[in-house]
């Protein structure tokens, strides 16, 4: 255990925030989309999702140390524009 770990949590504030990258990230087929936390070009997001029951994203940056783990349950009806 180290006290010096760099990572971070992701704060509740930027949670769903957080989520619309995800979105993003997912919409644009995988191309890179900016950390949450500090904004830069730099968020690693794995998919990590056991399909067809739920979608998990792992998301690392790079460059602020972010560690966030997100999951969206799948099934859900989305809602009509
Ligand atoms: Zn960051």
């Amino acid at each position: 255990m180290s006290i010096n770990e760099k990572k971070k949590a992701l704060p509740p504030e930027k949670v769903r925030l957080a989520y619309d990258r995800v979105r993003q990230y997912r919409d644009s087929g995988g191309k890179p989309v900016a950390c949450p936390l500090c904004e830069e070009m730099a968020l690693k997001i794995i998919d990590q999702s056991a399909r067809p029951y739920v979608e998990w994203y792992h998301l690392t940056c790079e460059a602020c140390g972010l560690e966030a783990t997100l999951n969206i349950p799948l099934g859900r009806p989305s809602s009509a524009n």
